[in-house]
């Protein structure tokens, strides 16, 4: 029987690489649902390649052009938000590989996990917002969250076969990002076209901006805090610029187990799609020739800002992670839009941080009502500054 896979964000990095996956084992994969945002020329023709059960385009002015182009094949078409999240409920979906960005991944995280379905989460944002509730859910459901993250997958591999050992901490990896080594002087001018050349990734925009403000380690400590129920204390951040050991657990004897290998996310999306077993792949394999230094060193969190801040949000627990991805999300998009500078995005977090009112148990309600009030706020602070 082939696993059948919803992708949400079928257009994006993830997901085209998903689908590169998927059309390199047809044997064993079969994309069930695919979906997009706006990029209707790219979802038309994925559905035309792979002819899933169906498509939902989340722009409701672009249905018409899906559904014409789509009309004469057995393909269902939807389209909008609602759409998005309920289409992951369907009886013939085995698994969800949620690869949207942004904080529009959380309710159809949360969607897949009541419709009881195992989730393969590269949506990062889902745990920072909601850690907590999506991890209780998933336990009441027994639902499996997958991490597809790198450095979350490293460690998943890491743990497996270590259920009952206790882990002392994990040493999450992080590449430094296209301004590693640089000062403040440097990066009171850098522009969005430096900030998007990652050294060693090629992905989306927002996640490539976040890796280059060291946002996406700091989003990754609590995604890793609720994937493994860690303090966080037993996180710490190594920056090692290779990127091919992708993170490392240590145990309580002192033992210590690193996942590597080349940085080629299509590694950690087939493990995701395939686990618990392990499939042959014809992926570049790693040469320790081109690798003679691996080389591992502390983040400068004084000029690297985000990583702190994150930390804060995650020791303050309640709704403040989701108010920090928030403002992120607002403080990446305006310095996209060149409407603030790469130094000016901390200040705004901060002050999101410092000022929406803490809850201290959030429920579903306040993360949307969180998210909604730090938004507004943001928008504010950077037409103020
Ligand atoms: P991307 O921007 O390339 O793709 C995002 C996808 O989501 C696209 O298909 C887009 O159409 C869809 N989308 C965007 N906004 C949407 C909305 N509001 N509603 C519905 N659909 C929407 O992003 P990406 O780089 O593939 O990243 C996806 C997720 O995976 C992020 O959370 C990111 O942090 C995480 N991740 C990505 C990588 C990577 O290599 N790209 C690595 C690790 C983790
Ligand atoms: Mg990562």
């Amino acid at each position: 029987m082939k696993k059948r896979i919803a992708i949400l964000g079928s257009t994006g990095s993830i997901g085209t690489q998903a689908l590169d996956v998927i059309r390199q084992n047809p044997g064993l994969f079969t994309p069930e649902v695919l979906t997009a945002q706006s990029n209707c020329h790219l979802l038309i023709r994925q559905a035309k390649e792979f002819s899933p059960n169906a498509v939902v385009i989340r722009r409701d002015d672009c249905y018409q052009e899906v559904a014409d182009a789509l009309k004469s094949y057995p393909i269902k078409v939807f389209a909008g938000e609602d759409s998005l999240s309920q289409i992951v409920e369907m009886d013939s979906i085995d698994l969800v590989l949620n690869a949207l960005v942004g904080y529009a991944g959380l309710k159809p995280t949360l969607t897949a996990i009541a419709a009881c379905k195992n989730v393969a989460l590269a949506n990062k944002e889902t745990l920072v917002i909601a850690g907590d509730l999506v991890m209780k859910q998933a336990l009441k459901n027994r639902v499996t969250i997958i991490p597809v993250d790198s450095e979350h997958s490293a460690i998943f591999q890491c743990l497996t076969g270590e259920r009952y050992n206790t882990v002392e901490k994990i040493f999450l990896t992080a590449s430094g990002g296209p301004f590693h080594g640089k000062n403040k002087v440097h990066l009171m001018n850098v522009k969005k076209e430096a900030a998007l050349k990652h050294p060693n990734w090629k992905m989306g925009d927002k996640i490539t901006i976040d890796s280059a403000s060291l946002m996406n380690k700091g989003l990754e400590v609590i995604e890793a805090r609720w994937l493994f129920n860690l303090l966080p204390e037993q996180i710490e951040v190594v920056i090692h610029p290779q990127s091919i050991l992708h993170s490392i657990v240590q145990f309580i004897d002192g033992s210590m187990k690193a996942q590597m290998g080349l940085p080629d996310m299509r590694v950690p999306v087939l493990y995701a799609l395939s686990y618990p077993e392990r499939v042959s792949s014809a992926f570049p394999r790693f040469s320790f020739k081109d690798y003679p230094q691996l080389t591992f060193e502390s983040p400068d969190t004084g000029i690297f800002r985000n990583l702190d801040l994150a930390y804060e949000a995650l020791h303050k627990g309640g709704n403040m992670p989701c108010v920090l991805n928030a403002a992120n999300e607002i403080a990446v998009q305006a310095f996209l839009e060149d409407r603030l500078t790469f130094l000016e995005m901390p200040d705004i977090i901060e002050k999101c941080l410092q000022t929406v009112p803490f809850i201290y148990q959030p429920s579903y309600e306040d993360y949307v009502d969180t998210n909604t009030d730090t938004r507004h706020r943001a928008v504010e602070y950077i037409r103020n500054i």
